[in-house]
């Protein structure tokens, strides 16, 4: 229950704070009206929140009380000291995240999931909230089973889950950042210029930048895409681009009814 206010809180502050800077300092004008995305993408986090609060509820006790992980556990098995195991586990998690935003956007079952959070027509602090509950069910319980398997640490897991929740708001926030201090970040963190690529409406684009905390596996693993920045970007997916018929009934429906062109259109090769 601590963990829960406690992530309600890191979220609150997040997004109060990115909201300031957002206003004071935008890298782009709105490309949709922002009152209706709002409502439905806080209306996701809220209803996803609950979802979320269990897997984190679930994943802290499997982890605290994990006879097989004590014994087959990896991790557990190296015996490492606290400051070398919490930062492997938080990179060990990111690089889950790398594999799983990846399988969302190769397996058309998974892209009919993950084509919610990408029809935002813009991309502000809001969007890190924007997601269909069945994809969240679904990563939760894919991240339930790397606790169990890999042997996380119950500090490890609720670390990753704050930083990863942080770096979330930061990437899809609509921020202007001085361009040195941008792109060192593009050596080390993923900054809202590189999600941004990753959410145009271009194939090539969409299917590149998934990483959620750092950069280095979209360099190793090839699918890093950088441009010059756009001053008036376009967000959102080619076949859903009308604002009026984005409702929530809509977009939870979506899964179910995403014509198969549309999916050919955006999935990875
Ligand atoms: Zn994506």
């Amino acid at each position: 229950m601590t963990g829960s206010f406690l992530r309600l809180g890191a979220f609150a502050l997040g997004l109060l704070g990115l909201r300031g800077v957002e206003l004071a300092a935008p890298h782009h004008p709105p490309t949709a009206p922002l009152r209706a995305r709002w409502l439905i993408n806080l209306g996701f986090g809220a209803a996803n929140g609950i979802i979320v609060s269990l897997a984190c509820a679930s994943c802290y006790a499997l982890s605290a009380h994990n006879e097989f992980a004590a014994h087959l556990g990896l991790l557990r098995r190296l015996d490492l000291n606290i400051w070398t195991r919490i930062p492997l586990e938080v990179v060990l998690l990111d690089l889950v995240t790398y594999l799983l935003h990846r399988a969302y956007h190769v397996v058309p079952l998974l892209w009919r999931l993950h084509v919610v959070h990408h029809s935002d027509l813009d991309l502000d602090v809001s969007s890190a909230s924007r997601f269909h509950t069945g994809e969240v069910l679904a990563s939760s319980i894919l991240k339930i089973g790397v606790v169990v398997v890999v042997g996380i640490s119950p500090q490890g897991f609720v670390i990753f889950e704050a930083v990863m929740l942080a770096c979330a708001q930061f990437q899809h926030a609509n921020i202007r950042i001085p361009g040195r201090l941008e792109s060192g970040l593009w050596r080390i963190l993923v900054p809202p210029a590189m999600h941004r690529i990753h959410h145009t409406p271009t194939r090539e684009d969409t299917n590149s930048n998934y990483g959620t905390i750092l950069t280095v596996w979209d360099w190793l693993l090839g699918t890093l895409r950088r441009h010059p920045p756009d001053p008036t970007p376009s967000f959102g997916v080619e076949s859903l681009r009308d604002s009026q018929s984005l409702g929530v009934a809509r977009l939870l429906m979506l899964p179910f009814t995403l014509p198969p062109d549309s999916v050919r259109e955006s999935i990875r090769d």
